[in-house]
């Protein structure tokens, strides 16, 4: 079967999601109200939150309900590895760290893996679709030539404000725990980012590349810490309302639509230029 009959099912769900989203997307991001706390108060334990955490006001009714958290790579796929430390098991620490952080704080979270095993990237996208009011957040880690290459970065979809939004509330967070030297947001169309139809970023949380990082985060302590900043961060967008507007949804779609033609174009020429090598040509005889 050719690859864009595959992946059209998918596409026409992902449009039929755009147009289901349209009612609710009419709902802008909003700045945060003053009344929410600043990141250094609000609580990392459950022992805490009745007394930190911001009650929620009706404007406040879309804030997203469930945080699905991605640990990049698994099995096969490592991701980067450097000084024997391995992406997918310090995206998994730091992924498990966080959901037990989420519990504690009465915030439902969904873990797309729990265990060093392969999810494809279509598993990942469904699993945050299932959950359409979610906040997909992936976990991963940098690695470079550049040994001197160290911090951590926030990603999101181009045109999404929500996305935005979050990947600055995640990058203060994480700039105010000090872990790491805060290397900014940046809008990358990443396909886990275009294909979630809810708002969702990707983490870089440090460079696995430099040695004092990679120590770090190959120990319990560093991943704690990284868990906790992105809890904060996460508590801290959670009051405001971070649906797109339809455009973003439109823009996805459309992003998405131009990579299944881009593929569809690369495998006709794939099948032309294979069929090229098999069949003789007639000149050379
Ligand atoms: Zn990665």
């Amino acid at each position: 079967m050719k690859p864009f009959r595959t992946l059209l099912p998918v596409f026409l769900a992902i449009l039929a999601s755009c147009k289901e989203s349209k009612p609710e997307a009419k709902q802008q991001i909003e700045a945060p109200t003053p009344s929410t706390p600043p990141l250094e108060k609000l609580a990392i334990s459950g022992r805490h939150r009745a007394a930190s955490t911001p009650a929620l006001g009706p404007s406040q009714t879309n804030a997203f309900n469930t945080v699905v958290i991605d640990p990049g790579h698994g099995g096969n796929d490592e991701g980067t590895a450097w000084y024997h430390v391995k992406e997918k098991d310090t995206a998994l620490a730091v992924a498990l760290r966080l959901a037990k952080l989420l519990e504690a704080n009465h915030i439902p979270c969904v873990l797309t893996r729990t265990t060093d095993t392969y999810i494809s990237l279509d598993e990942r996208v469904n699993i945050a679709n299932r959950h359409p009011r979610s906040l997909l957040v992936s976990i991963h880690f940098n690695g470079s030539s550049d040994s001197s290459a160290s911090g951590s970065s926030s990603y999101y979809f181009s045109k999404s404000p929500s996305g935005k939004f979050v990947a600055q509330v995640i990058q203060e967070a994480l700039d105010k725990s000090h872990i790491t030297p805060n290397r900014g947001i940046n809008a990358q169309d990443y396909a886990v980012l275009v294909r979630t139809v809810g708002c969702a970023v990707l983490v870089e949380c440090g460079f696995l590349s430099n040695k004092a990082e990679a120590a770090q985060f190959a120990s319990p302590e560093g991943q704690q810490r990284i868990a906790e900043a992105l809890l904060l961060g996460i508590m801290r967008a959670k009051p405001v309302i971070i649906i797109d507007p339809p455009e973003t949804e439109i823009a996805k779609c459309e992003v998405y639509a131009k990579r299944l033609e881009e593929k569809e174009h690369q495998h006709r020429a794939s099948v032309v230029s294979s069929k090229s090598a098999v069949t003789p040509n007639p000149l050379q005889k």
